[in-house]
């Protein structure tokens, strides 16, 4: 199991130990999918544990919950210290973290207001999520026969447990075709992203990653790479990518805080490039993990120190 290190879950403002971190059946989010979620990193640094933008994360979890009309029972300071505190009580150097806001039991009706708004934090430790060799030779993605969600139906800015239902057939359809990830496009036929992670094409001299408006969330990577492309002289623009883009393009790499930043070696099996990783993403993943991992100056104020560990078994 990926889970046999962690200790305790972090439970509406209780550490609980692992085994009792459940809830009941005739929770809301299972029959109707009433949940957002975040997936933020916790990195290993010289100065101990350091959570990834965790600001960021937790305002893009509460801009979800504002959507689907959730009040999260605690303040934005509150699930920031739950988060290091959840980290330290595990005694993590560097994990993933998984804050998770979701209607629990109440009537199970459609409507949601009267079910409880819960709140879990749960971290554990996960490697290279497209596999250890991806991050150096690439990945070979296929474009979904699957499209993204059309504008008004699920709002795709929203990081919500049940858009995930749309990245599982992506994704399924992709691994059932031996392929590592698939990608997603928009209702317009234009590139969206994969199931969990944003994209980026290299075309031309310039960077492009579609809008926001095609159907892609707001990826906490993505503004990362942006800003860093841009500190490297790189030219970034944000721009409607045609499906065929993919195969011409000079290089094309994934985004986000599972999947950092791992490049595309091929699309439906015609090699991207050279067929391997180009020099601009090998240079973006440079300047990225020397950030995250405290070995450049954190310039942008990104790294929330985790603090001294405390014996598993502390309450919050
Ligand atoms: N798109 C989707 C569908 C995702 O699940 C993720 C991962 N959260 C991303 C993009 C990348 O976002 P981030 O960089 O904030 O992790």
């Amino acid at each position: 199991m990926a889970f046999e290190d962690v200790k305790k879950v972090w439970l509406n403002g209780q550490l609980v130990d692992f085994d009792q971190a459940k809830i009941h059946v005739f929770s809301h989010v299972i029959h109707y999918g009433s949940g957002v979620f975040e997936g933020t990193r916790c990195y290993r640094t010289e100065r101990g544990p350091a959570v990834f933008r965790l600001k960021e994360h937790t305002d893009r979890l509460f801009a979800s919950a504002h959507i689907y009309r959730m009040q999260i029972p605690f303040s934005r300071e509150e699930i920031n210290e739950a988060v290091l505190e959840t980290i330290r009580v595990n005694e993590f150097e560097a994990c993933y973290i998984r804050p998770i806001v979701y209607r629990g039991m109440g009537t199970l009706g459609v409507n949601p207001f009267n079910s409880p708004v819960d709140v879990v934090i749960g971290v554990w430790k996960w490697g290279a999520y497209l596999g250890p060799e991806a991050l150096e030779q690439g990945v070979d993605v296929c474009v979904s026969s699957w499209n993204r969600m059309a504008p008004n139906t699920f709002p795709a800015m929203a990081k919500a447990t049940a858009n995930y239902m749309n990245s599982q057939l992506i994704k399924m359809e992709a691994l059932t075709n031996g392929y590592a990830e698939g990608i997603g496009l928009s209702p317009d036929g234009t590139v969206s992203e994969g199931s969990g992670e944003n994209l980026f094409v290299v075309w031309r001299g310039r960077i492009i990653t579609p809008p926001t408006a095609s159907a892609g969330l707001p990826g906490i990577t993505r503004m990362t790479v942006v800003q860093l492309a841009r500190d490297c002289g790189f030219e970034v623009v944000e721009q409607l990518i045609p499906r065929e883009m993919l195969y011409i393009a000079d290089e094309v790499f994934f985004c986000g805080t599972a999947s950092e930043i791992t490049p595309i070696r091929s699309v439906d099996r015609i090699p991207v490039g050279s067929g391997g990783r180009g020099p601009i993403v090998e240079r973006l993943q440079k300047e990225f993990f020397a950030v995250v991992e405290g070995r450049a100056p954190d310039r942008y104020g990104w790294l929330t120190p985790v603090g001294a560990t405390v014996a598993a078994g502390g309450g919050s």
